[in-house]
């Protein structure tokens, strides 16, 4: 059940310890190391593909494992943690004296691991919830489901959330927006390529089999598979494309309840708000207005059974993971198998660990903090980041092409930066969660139904700043524009981007990059049109923006070049405008962490070390993070939705624009690795 939080923007998307209680045949991996001699593919010329030279033997030899969809060296520091996150949920549940906050987690786990009790349910957790839907009278009593639904953390129809006003990131306001598909993407809906039509096809399949599973005849459920692509379609026809919702403007739409209601009077907004259990308020942004407005007319002309099997739908979808394993395998069948190319589902105890992360992620994540990372490693960490932050300074200061008066405005919004290290200060209080060691499904409700009250709570109250948007054992970094704050959880600061025996080269090369980068989406197409204070307001002089636009439009084609996959269905090239931010941060940041380490190499020479220059170990061990295979199916679904580019082009497309890249490994122009119109937005 996911439970929508703030828009971040993130760079993705340890310690290893052994216990005396790891399940036989189940041994955590060995540890990743931070530079790897022998992923190198030394029969590749550096200048020609210097993802193919830094990753080519890493390639060879470690295929996509059959329960992923994608394998990077990257995704073996996250599957490592799973081992350490594990052992310590093995250890919550066993029998003996336990803190609270073990006893929470462990006995969550402990639910998620009884498939003997989950089976033994079947559809039960299932069965109030459709009766409900059954008993829905009216499309006033619909709008009441909806808000039933989405305050037990199960998305229909619209999107319901709390955010910082844009223009007053101080105040955290309600949101409403575009919602209610379930295929990744509008996209999916809507275009008529050879693949798109077969994912339809495929998923009115899989609809179909899920209704079926929770009870229906096979010609009913096929007919309410049909009913639930139709409806599905309309919301997608009204949706903005996530190119353009990228531009905040675009989102930008402060309304009263008075004229969003009138604007779209079916959604029946006013009784939906005086349901849904979020405070009293007057005034809120709309996402998307023209989605309302379409979505409208389609309120009445669907009819109330065909809203009400798409809600059955809903509910279904959201219980897919926590029923039977029947359930549980038609779900893989569909999402994992068919959409992502996975061959396997993952073992259940990695489900159930990742599970508990995602419902009660902060008390977990708090005794993984206390197990693997100590506050010397906070110290470290905000060592690099200043010194990067110092070389983001001298890159503003020697842009050529920005005025004074907009780099006087860069420089406040880069020293307001916050810097949020390892985990949060203050540690979430779960106690008002109910968790019994019995009811997986009953848990997951109500860990969800408890982080929406949490998200709904903030709405009118001053914006809290130090609450994160990832949990600490998490494998990634983002940075959140109305916060101007960059975050590293503790879950990344480990080889192989972080390691105490590694030389600053490397380090620099793999975390420092990763620093940067977040830094500079602080300064990408989006970030750039919110202020220090997190207000999005233009402080941009309209020739300086002029400018930027043009340097970002040459990135935005240079990557809507590159091949994200090519297969028998045919080739996808990446969209280099939905991209676009992550490329800009991926360039910033080489560039800035390069230039943090040229000040501390300093002018004393350095000698080589397994016969590289610390130069090339830098950027060795940059490629080196991307280090990755992937499915077909994934690559392709990743083309359409996500906004990084692959691991290889986040290596080639970065280093094929940097002038020290290509000094450090002595790259002629012509070279592949030289760009003939090299791209420098920061
Ligand atoms: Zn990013």
């Amino acid at each position: 059940m996911p439970v929508r939080t703030l828009s971040v923007v993130i760079l993705l998307c340890g310690g290893v310890l052994s216990s005396a209680q790891t399940p036989a045949g189940t041994a955590a991996p060995p540890p990743i190391a931070s530079f790897d001699l022998t992923a190198i593919d030394k029969t590749i010329d550096p200048c020609v593909d210097f993802y193919r030279y830094s990753c080519g033997n890493w390639m060879k030899n470690n295929p996509v494992p059959p329960d992923k969809s994608r394998w990077g060296r990257f995704d073996g520091l996250a599957e490592q943690n799973l081992y350490v996150l594990r052992d310590i949920l093995v250890q919550a549940q066993a029998p003996g004296k336990h803190s609270p906050t073990e006893k929470k987690v462990g006995d969550y786990y402990a639910a998620c691991m009884d498939e003997a009790t989950v089976e033994k349910k079947g559809t039960a957790p299932l069965t109030p919830e459709l009766a409900r839907i059954n008993s829905v009278q009216s499309k006033s009593d619909l709008v009441k489901q909806i808000a039933y639904m989405h305050q037990h953390a199960m998305p229909a129809l619209f999107g319901f959330y709390s955010q910082p006003d844009m223009h007053d990131s101080n105040a955290t306001i309600a949101y409403i927006d575009q919602g209610g598909i379930t295929l990744p993407d509008r996209d999916y809906y809507i275009k008529d390529d050879a693949k798109s039509v077969e994912t339809r096809q495929k998923y009115l399949e899989h609809v179909q089999k899920m209704f079926e599973l929770a009870g229906d005849q096979p010609q009913v459920a096929a007919a309410e598979a049909k009913t639930v692509l139709a409806v599905e379609t309309g919301l997608a026809q009204a949706s903005m494309d996530r190119t353009e919702r990228r531009d905040p403007k675009k989102r930008d739409h402060k309304m009263t309840v008075a004229e969003i209601s009138a604007a779209a009077p079916n959604f029946d907004l006013v009784g939906y708000f005086a349901s849904n259990g979020s405070p009293q308020f007057s005034t809120l942004n709309v996402g998307n207005p023209e989605f309302f407005k379409q979505v409208n007319a389609q309120l009445d002309s669907v009819s109330l059974a065909d809203w009400k099997t798409y809600l059955r739908w809903k509910t279904i979808n959201a219980h897919a993971q926590l029923l039977t394993k029947a359930f549980v395998e038609e779900d893989f069948q569909f999402n994992g198998k068919y959409m992502s190319g996975q061959k396997e589902q993952e073992p259940r105890w990695k489900r159930c660990v990742k599970s508990t992360d995602q419902a009660l992620g902060m008390a977990l994540g708090q005794l993984y903090v206390d197990k693997t990372f100590g506050p010397e490693g906070k110290e470290r960490t905000l060592k690099m980041v200043k010194a990067i932050e110092k070389a983001m300074q001298q890159d503003i200061a020697d842009l050529t092409w920005m005025s004074d008066t907009t780099k006087k405005q860069a420089y406040e919004k880069l020293n307001t930066i916050v810097n949020n290290i390892g985990y949060p200060d203050q540690w979430r209080d779960y106690s008002s969660v109910t968790i019994q060691s019995d009811d997986y499904a009953g848990n997951v409700a109500r860990a969800g139904a408890f982080e929406i009250k949490r998200q709904y709570g903030k709405i009118d109250k001053p914006t809290d700043r130090k609450d994160w948007g990832m949990t600490p054992p998490t494998v990634n970094a983002y940075y959140r524009p109305p916060m101007n704050d960059i975050n590293f959880p503790a879950g990344i600061l480990q080889p192989p981007f972080y390691s105490v025996t590694m030389d600053d080269a490397v380090n620099y090369g793999a975390i420092g990059v990763v620093i940067g980068h977040e830094l500079t989406h602080g300064f990408d197409d989006q970030g750039r049109k919110y202020d220090a204070q997190g207000n999005f307001r233009d402080w941009w002089t309209p020739e300086d923006g002029k400018e930027f636009e043009k340097r970002a439009g040459c990135t935005a084609d240079e990557y809507s070049s590159f091949v994200a996959v090519k297969d028998d269905k045919g080739e996808v090239k990446l969209n280099g405008k939905l991209t676009l931010g992550e490329n800009t941060a991926d360039n910033g940041g080489l560039k800035l962490a390069y230039m943090a380490l040229t000040e501390i190499l300093g002018n004393t020479p350095v000698k080589p070390i397994d016969g590289y220059t610390p130069q090339q170990r830098f950027f060795l061990a940059y490629g080196q993070i991307w280090c990755q295979n992937v499915t077909d199916q994934e690559a392709r679904k990743r083309a359409l939705t996500d906004p990084h580019s692959p691991g290889q082009w986040r290596v080639n497309g970065a280093v094929q624009n940097s002038a020290a890249f290509q000094k450090a490994w002595g790259c002629k122009e012509g070279q592949p690795m030289v760009s003939a119109n090299a791209c420098r937005v920061w």
